[in-house]
């Protein structure tokens, strides 16, 4: 179903993203070692994930980094080498040679307890001998491993060097990729180094996937099927009104089209409804980063009132929180921008999500 809320796992259900899922095939295929599936939140980069994994039918893991960072408060790396393995042993057919095969050969790790897809250490896991270990497997059966990080820029957050692991896996480990998504974008990229000299990663290259938002008209086409697969009628104007609140970001559009199609609110109800329940999402996306500072509030407000120009904004935010130095404002700026929550164009700065700018002008 289209207007499902959770990401998608079937082709099926996915609008409009052949040429992506094309690329990504395209990239293992060449035996690429790293890439990345970027755009801001909601623009379809889980589902867009997911569906490239099921249908690579290749050995994989898929690590769902920010909700293991919330649970841990950081990502240690028992936690990661737990998932990595229970998601891997789990993408094999239960009970299929394969399998087997991959952990008896995951057996000799010292330390290691495996019980079904259930993983357990006795001793702090070496996540880089374990890397090792599924490459030996993986090479030993001609095969590609793909090890796929979900909002991958929460692994910045931890007392543990990740990049320089990626970094020992993509120089060492041939058999290995790592695919990596993010939705902050910029942070993804700083944690990555790949254009910084300083960086394990510096110089290696990265297949990068951009997710764009839907064209108007693709919106309304998507909508419209939609609501055909629901056998639900519901008129071209309503659905050109969705879209200009909605815009093409398939996450709003598919949450509509389920609170109007599957929920069956009238037009009215199943926009405030869904303003409700983006005002608690966007809330909670940015709780950590306004218990940083309150200002980078106010700043999206600024901007989502109209102010475009560094010193419009910085005007604004002058006015509402007291005086601020020109250097500590444009860093607030330049981090929002690398949260995904501003865009910096030739007019000056912008919300990409027209949901989220509603929400923060409030
Ligand atoms: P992201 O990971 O970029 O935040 P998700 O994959 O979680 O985005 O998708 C957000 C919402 O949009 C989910 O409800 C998902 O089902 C829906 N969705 C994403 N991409 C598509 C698509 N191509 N076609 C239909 N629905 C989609
Ligand atoms: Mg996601």
């Amino acid at each position: 179903m289209l207007f499902d809320l959770q990401p998608k796992t079937r082709r099926e259900d996915l609008y409009d993203r052949e040429e992506k899922l094309r690329e990504f095939e395209d990239a293992l295929h060449l035996g690429e070692k790293l890439v990345l599936i970027l755009g801001i939140r909601r623009l379809g980069k889980s589902s867009l994930l997911n569906v490239a994994l099921s249908e690579s039918n290749l050995p994989h893991a898929k690590i769902d980094v920010r909700s293991l960072y919330f649970t841990h408060g950081s990502i240690p790396q028992e936690m990661l080498a737990k998932r990595i393995l229970g998601s891997l042993i789990s993408s094999l057919p239960p009970s299929g040679k394969l399998r087997l095969g991959m952990i008896e050969a995951l057996s000799s790790i010292k330390g290691l307890r495996l019980s079904g897809v259930h993983v357990e250490f006795e001793k702090k896991p070496d996540l880089a001998e374990i890397l090792e270990r599924i490459n030996s497997w993986a090479e030993s059966e001609e095969k590609r491993v793909v090890i796929a990080f979900d909002e991958a820029q929460y692994l910045r957050l931890s007392g543990v060097q990740y990049d320089g692991l990626i970094a020992y896996a993509v120089d060492n480990l041939p058999a290995l990729t790592f695919v990596l998504t993010g939705s902050e974008v910029g942070m993804l990229h700083d944690f990555l180094g790949l254009d910084n000299p300083k960086k394990p990663l510096f110089g290696r290259y990265a297949r990068e996937i951009t997710l764009e938002r839907f064209s108007r008209e693709q919106s309304i086409d998507f909508l419209e099927r939609g609501f055909r697969e629901l056998g639900i009628d519901v008129s071209p104007p309503e659905l050109e009104r969705a879209v200009d609140r909605l815009d093409g970001i398939v996450g709003w559009l598919s949450m509509y089209g389920y609170l109007r199609g599957v929920r069956k609110l009238p037009e009215k109800d199943a926009l405030n409804e869904l303003f409700h329940r983006a005002e608690a999402l966007v809330k909670e996306e940015l709780s950590s980063l306004l218990s940083y500072s309150r200002r980078y509030g106010l700043i999206l407000k600024a901007v989502a009132m109209g102010n475009e120009t560094w010193s419009e904004i910085k005007e604004y935010l002058e006015f509402k929180a007291g005086r601020i130095n020109d250097a500590k404002f444009s860093l607030l700026l330049k981090n929002l921008v690398k949260y995904g929550y501003l865009d910096k164009g030739a007019r000056g700065y912008s919300i990409p999500d027209p949901v989220v700018a509603e929400v923060v002008k409030k």
